[in-house]
């Protein structure tokens, strides 16, 4: 099974993905997670992903695309991968159809996360992260220990730098410059499935499996 999770920043993609990815036991496969990590550790991809990162513009097409290709070539997604933050403009979308079907393989769903602008600046701004495991927190709906250190892990909270103010509208206008033609690339190809990303993390979680037929 291979899902992609689609949606602008601070849709819910990242929240929603570990669900989904256990219930199909499919590797959750998050290219932002992978720049960040590479970053973290001083990497040559993570410094070369920074340059773009830092003001909200993509990573070049090329690179990413290699980058998913040999993960997706990794023992654990051979049965399959939920892709959170790939394809991201319709060159990648067209670059993995051509890629999954060398291996005789295909995207079964692209599910969609649907959140308005005002409501996504709102989110963005207030997210906060943990530097060592990822966990996701948020100022006003799911606020982060006063001691600044993650509840599951110890680690440090931290502002992502694209989640600064200057940086969220950029990523928004990307998004909608060249993410959302996919939403009629897939829509075309029968793989679409718009889901409603407003409500509880629940909600939605309830929403996309049933829209998944699970
Ligand atoms: P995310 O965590 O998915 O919001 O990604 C953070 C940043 O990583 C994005 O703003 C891009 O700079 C870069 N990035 C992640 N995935 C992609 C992709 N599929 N194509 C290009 N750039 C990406």
């Amino acid at each position: 099974m291979i899902i992609i999770l689609l949606g602008p920043p601070g849709a819910g993609k990242g929240t929603q993905a570990g669900t989904i990815a256990e219930k199909y036991s499919i590797p959750h496969i998050s290219t932002g997670d992978i720049f960040r990590a590479n970053l973290k550790e001083g990497t040559p991809l993570g410094l070369e992903a920074k340059k773009y990162m830092d003001s909200g513009a993509l990573v070049p097409d090329e690179l990413v695309v290699r980058l998913v290709g040999s993960r997706l070539d990794e023992p654990d997604a051979t049965s399959g991968a939920l892709l959170d933050g790939f394809p991201r403009t319709v060159a990648q979308a067209e670059a993995l159809a051509e890629y999954l079907a060398a291996k005789g393989r295909q995207v079964d769903h692209c599910v969609c996360l649907n959140v308005p602008d005002e409501a996504l600046i709102k989110r963005l701004s207030g997210r906060r992260m943990c530097r060592e495991c990822g966990a996701g927190f948020h100022v006003d709906y799911s606020p982060p220990p006063a001691d600044g250190r993650c509840s599951k892990c110890g680690g440090e909270i931290y502002q992502r730098d694209d989640d600064r103010e200057a940086t969220i509208q950029n990523r928004l206008k990307v998004y909608h410059e060249q993410t959302s033609p996919l939403v009629e690339w897939y829509g075309q190809r029968g793989l679409l499935r718009n889901i409603d990303g407003q409500g509880s993390v629940e909600d939605v979680q309830v929403r996309i499996f049933s829209a998944l037929g699970a």
